[in-house]
């Protein structure tokens, strides 16, 4: 099946597609689509704007994501502001930056933090035909390191049976690992699996 992805973002786009193919989807991300203003306070609120918006103008099933960082000794900072935490338009260099300078401000080491995705997919009507949120826990910690992903996986450290100490940043893994395990892929894969009942990856 097809499946329209509402996004701009095209390192998103190439991870859902990655994430999905697997179970027979093909994600299509529409040339243009109409600007959505992401003013909710949640992961949710905001992936369902973004996606009816999109069914809306194409008249067909929409599916998007919000997603972003918490950082609980922050506030759960940047949260739902993480892709313009420096600012309107800021780079993901300059909201790392940030981000960095806000835990040496407070004197934190390590803090707890969590990457979250909600995954809707809606009709145009603006019945929600699918949803599924996930997360996945490790610490910001500084330098940046590594050279894939986006955003801020160059200081998303993680420790886990798969990665033992001293860990990995998110940035340091191969695509394939990061979907494996990510807010993203756990997110997309639920998704898949109600969309696509009984296919198996
Ligand atoms: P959105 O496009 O409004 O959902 O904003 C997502 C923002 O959250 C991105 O611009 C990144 O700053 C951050 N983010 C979300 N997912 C990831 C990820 O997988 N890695 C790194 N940063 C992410």
């Amino acid at each position: 099946m097809r499946l329209l992805l509402a996004t701009t973002n095209r390192h998103k786009a190439r991870e859902i597609a990655a994430i999905l193919a697997p179970y027979g989807i093909e994600v299509e991300v529409p040339p243009s689509l109409p600007p959505v203003v992401e003013d909710g306070d949640t992961f949710e609120a905001n992936a369902y704007k973004k996606a009816v918006s999109a069914a809306r103008a194409t008249g067909r099933p929409a599916a998007a994501d919000d997603s972003g960082l918490a950082v609980a000794a922050l506030g759960g900072a940047p949260g739902v502001h993480s892709a313009r935490y420096a600012g309107d338009g800021a780079t993901d260099e300059a909201n790392t930056a940030k981000l960095l300078a806000e835990v040496a401000r407070r004197g934190l080491v390590d803090p707890a933090a969590a990457f979250v995705c909600h995954a809707v997919v809606v009709a145009p009507d603006g019945g929600v035909v699918a949803r599924a949120e996930a997360r996945v826990e490790g610490v910001v910690r500084g330098p940046p390191r590594g050279g894939n992903g986006f955003g801020y996986d160059p200081v998303f450290h993680l420790v886990s049976a798969r990665y033992p100490a001293p860990g990995v940043r998110f940035a340091e893994l191969p695509p394939e690992e990061k979907d494996a395990i990510s807010h993203r892929g756990q997110a997309f894969r639920a998704l898949a699996a109600a969309l696509v009942p009984g296919r198996r990856p």
